[in-house]
């Protein structure tokens, strides 16, 4: 093949291709800049070529399977600016052993696969794919456009099990995650909302969130002009929390011969009425039948549901009025706990009820982060977990690496 169409297929704007050899299975193109040095700070030609040349080698996309690789000729200038270092090429980071479009090209890997896959595959190291993944995402970060929501949702995730949490700032309308904090103290989150311009919080003017008093704080002070709404996915989760409770403290005191019936009946519980399988649902009613309480719980909880969906605002607000009232009147103590969080919550929820806003975008947050982790997997660090986030919420759109 000849040397001028390497250099032209290539593209690697002011190069040429001086050497082709083979080392092992690999392909080495040795590669040259065409013209005078010239000094990248001031722009200076050298008509003299440096004396301190070297090679630097960099990995490009493979050729008929087989990796490839350029060794780029570059010379080190000491110029009278003061610059003093090597020659700059606008087809290779300066610090990179990858070129422009192998770097894309494992980034869109990146954005489907787990890094441990892609580093399997590509034959480079685990730790490589991150970087390169981690770069991909901060350049993303930097064009993408400032977001300027009228509503956003303030969502709590825990990064291991019951404890170390982060808060995810999210826009459900646009179905964006605006940003990922560590903890979720009001000083946590209070660094997101300072670097917003006034404009940006005075155009928020509602908030979901779940019922947690740093976000209240927060938000208070920050977004004057928004309503702070608890919605029904944040309070389902709590009275999930009560049923569980009960079914725990029940099943304790449960005889031995109707131990059998809370076996793996936790996720019954929670699952909705509608998703039971045929085998799931008997296996509730059989429980239903020898515990009483539960079984009110469960309908109260389907009720509760149901305040939701209301047609009319004002039909929302009796439903929840009537619901207050009957869960009171069943006197479990799980459940009287969950309705004092439920009154001292009012004017919130109440809120919630007015404008009805769906959050099935935050609702699914939890499910897509515990995938976006298992990508993640391997490399715990919570600066990168946050980019993960970004990028699977914001820039999971792959485009060709053929076309520029
Ligand atoms: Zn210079």
């Amino acid at each position: 093949m000849g040397l001028e169409l390497l250099t032209e297929l290539l593209e690697l704007p002011g190069c040429f291709v001086k050497e082709i050899t083979r080392r092992d299975k690999d392909i080495i193109l040795t590669v040259e800049s065409e013209g005078y040095p010239r000094c990248p700070e001031c722009g200076q030609i050298y008509l003299d070529a440096p004396k301190d040349r070297r090679y630097q080698e960099v990995e490009d996309l493979s050729a008929f399977g087989k990796r490839c690789y350029l060794k780029v000729l570059k010379y080190r200038i000491t110029c009278s600016c003061g610059y003093n270092g090597t020659e700059y090429l606008e087809w290779l980071d300066r610090y990179q052993r990858f070129t422009v479009r192998y770097r894309k090209w494992i980034y869109a890997f990146c954005k489907r696969m787990t890094g441990i896959d892609v580093s399997r595959i590509f034959g480079i190291s685990k730790h490589t794919v991150y970087r390169l993944d981690k770069e991909g995402i901060e350049e993303e970060l930097s064009k993408q456009e400032e977001i300027r929501p009228s509503r956003i949702s303030i969502d709590e995730i825990s990064r291991k099990k019951g404890h170390r949490y982060a808060t995810i700032i999210s826009s459900p309308v646009e179905k964006k995650v605006l940003e990922v904090v560590k903890g979720r103290k009001a000083e946590d989150i209070t660094p997101f909302f300072k670097g917003k311009d006034k404009k940006w919080r005075d155009s928020i003017k509602v908030v979901s969130m779940d019922a947690w008093l740093a976000y209240r704080k927060v938000i208070s002070k920050y977004c004057t002009q928004a309503v702070i709404c608890f919605d029904h996915f944040h309070l389902a989760q709590h009275f999930s929390k009560a049923i569980d409770k009960l079914r725990v403290h029940e099943a304790k005191k449960a005889g031995k011969e109707n131990k059998e019936f809370y076996k793996g009946s936790r996720w019954l519980l929670l699952k909705r009425p509608e998703n039971l399988k045929d085998g799931q649902d008997a296996a509730l009613q059989g429980l239903f039948k020898i515990n009483e309480k539960l079984y009110k719980a469960y309908i109260l909880r389907d009720e509760f549901r149901r305040i939701f969906s209301g047609a009319t605002p004002h039909s929302r607000l009796i439903r929840l009025t009537n619901w207050i009232k009957r869960a009171k009147e069943v006197r479990i103590p799980e459940l009287t706990e969950f309705v004092k969080q439920i009154e001292k919550w009012d004017p919130y929820i109440r809120n919630s009820l007015r404008g009805n806003h769906s959050n099935s975008f935050a609702e699914g947050i939890n499910t897509k982060i515990r995938v976006i982790q298992r990508m993640a997997y391997g490399y715990k660090n919570f600066e990168y977990l946050r980019l993960k986030i970004l990028q699977q919420f914001n820039f999971k759109e792959i485009k060709s690496i053929f076309d520029g």
